[in-house]
C-alpha cells in the first residue's frame, strides 16, 4: 500500500464497566483514573500515528493499564476466593483472524503480551494455567511472584466480598447498597484501526472478585470478550463474564453488523441494551469499524473509557453515563 492511501486511524479503550458513580470516587481517584486512561489512549495512538500495527497499539494501551494499580488487570488485579490472582487476556487481529489468549495465569507480568506471544509464536489460540505461564517464560516475558499483583484496595474488596457473601460471584449479589462501587468491574481493553485499515482488539483482566480458583471469564474467550475481523468490526468487552460467554457478545455484535448490514452503533445497542440487559447481564463494549468511528455502549451505570481519532487533538475520556459526563460527545 502506498503512503497516499493511508486510512484514518483511531483507538478506543476501556477500563471496566459497572456501578461507577461520581459520589463513589474521591476527586483524587477520579483525576488519577482520567489521567491513566488518557495516558493509555495516547500510548496506543502514538503507535498508530507512526504507522504501527493495530495489534501493537492495542498492546501499548493495555500495558499502561495493566501496569497501573487502578485497574483490574496486571498489578491491581482482583483476588480469587483463595486469595491469589489468576489473570486472563486475549488479542485478535482483524486482517487474518489470528488470535492468542491466556487464561488463569499467575506469573506473567503483562498477560496481554503473553496473549500476543500465543498469537505469534504458537500454533494454538488459548493456553491456560501453568502451561501458559511456562510458555510466557520461555518467550522471555517478564515473570513475577503472584503477590506482585497484590494491592491493599483489592484485598479489602475481597475481604468485604467474603464477609458479605462468601461464595458469591454474581455482581447482583455483591452490589448491595453501600458496596456497589467496591465490586464494579475493572477489566481493561482496547480496539484500534491502523493506517492500513486493519482492526485489532484486546482485553486483559483479573476477573471477578472472590471468583473460584480456576474460573475463566469472557476476556480470554475469542468471540465473547474480544473479537476483530476486518470485514466487520473490533470489539472488547467488560462486564459479568458468564453472560458475555453465553451470549457470545463480541462475535454477535460483529456478525449483526456484517450480515444484517447494521451500523455498528445499532448492532452494539441491540446486543448490550436489549439482549444482554434482558438476560440480566451487566456490562459494556468498545468498538470500531472501518469508518474509525468510536462506539461505546454500556448498560451499567458507567464505563471507564478513552478514545482518540484523527479529528481529536487530545484523547477524550469518559467515566459516567452520557447524561452526567461532560466530555461525552454523543458517540
Ligand atoms: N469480564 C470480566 C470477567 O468476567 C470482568 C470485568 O469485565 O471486569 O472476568
Amino acid at each position: 500500500m502506498n503512503a497516499t492511501a493511508k486510512k484514518p486511524i483511531a483507538i478506543v479503550i476501556h477500563g471496566g464497566a459497572g456501578t461507577i458513580l461520581k459520589e463513589n470516587l474521591t476527586p483524587a481517584k477520579e483525576k488519577a483514573i482520567r489521567a491513566t486512561l488518557a495516558k493509555a489512549t495516547n500510548a496506543g495512538y502514538a503507535v498508530l500515528q507512526r504507522g504501527g500495527a493495530a495489534t501493537d497499539a492495542v498492546i501499548a494501551a493495555i500495558e499502561v493499564m495493566e501496569d497501573s494499580p487502578l485497574f483490574n488487570a496486571g498489578q491491581g488485579a482482583v483476588f480469587t476466593a483463595e486469595g491469589t490472582h489468576e489473570l486472563d487476556a486475549s488479542i485478535m487481529r482483524g486482517s487474518d483472524l489470528q488470535a492468542g489468549a491466556v487464561a488463569a495465569v499467575k506469573h506473567v507480568k503483562n498477560p496481554i503480551r503473553a496473549a500476543m506471544a500465543v498469537l505469534e509464536k504458537s500454533p494454538h489460540v488459548l493456553l491456560a494455567g501453568d502451561g501458559a505461564d511456562q510458555f510466557a517464560k520461555e518467550q522471555g516475558l517478564p515473570w513475577v511472584e503472584n503477590s506482585w499483583f497484590d494491592t491493599d484496595y483489592r484485598r479489602q474488596q475481597w475481604q468485604k466480598a467474603r464477609a458479605e457473601k462468601t461464595t458469591a460471584l454474581s455482581e447482583d449479589e455483591l452490589t448491595k447498597p453501600g458496596s456497589a462501587d467496591d465490586f464494579k468491574f475493572g477489566t481493561v481493553g482496547a480496539v484500534a484501526i491502523d493506517i492500513h485499515g486493519n482492526l485489532a482488539a484486546g482485553t486483559s483482566t483479573g476477573g471477578m472478585t472472590n471468583k473460584s480458583h480456576g474460573r475463566i471469564g469472557d476476556s480470554p474467550i475469542i468471540g465473547a470478550g474480544t473479537y476483530a475481523d476486518n470485514r466487520s468490526c473490533a470489539i472488547s468487552a467488560t462486564g459479568h463474564g458468564e453472560y458475555f460467554i453465553r451470549y457470545a457478545v463480541a462475535h454477535d455484535i460483529c456478525a449483526r453488523s456484517r450480515y444484517l448490514k447494521q451500523p455498528l452503533q445499532q448492532a452494539a445497542e441491540s446486543v448490550i441494551m436489549d439482549v444482554l440487559f434482558s438476560a440480566g447481564g451487566e456490562g459494556g463494549i468498545i468498538a470500531l469499524d472501518h469508518n474509525a468511528q468510536p462506539v461505546m455502549v454500556f448498560n451499567s451505570k458507567g464505563m471507564y473509557r478513552g478514545w482518540r481519532t484523527a479529528k481529536d487533538a487530545a484523547p477524550l475520556i469518559g467515566l459516567y453515563d452520557k447524561g452526567s459526563e461532560k466530555t461525552w460527545k454523543g458517540h
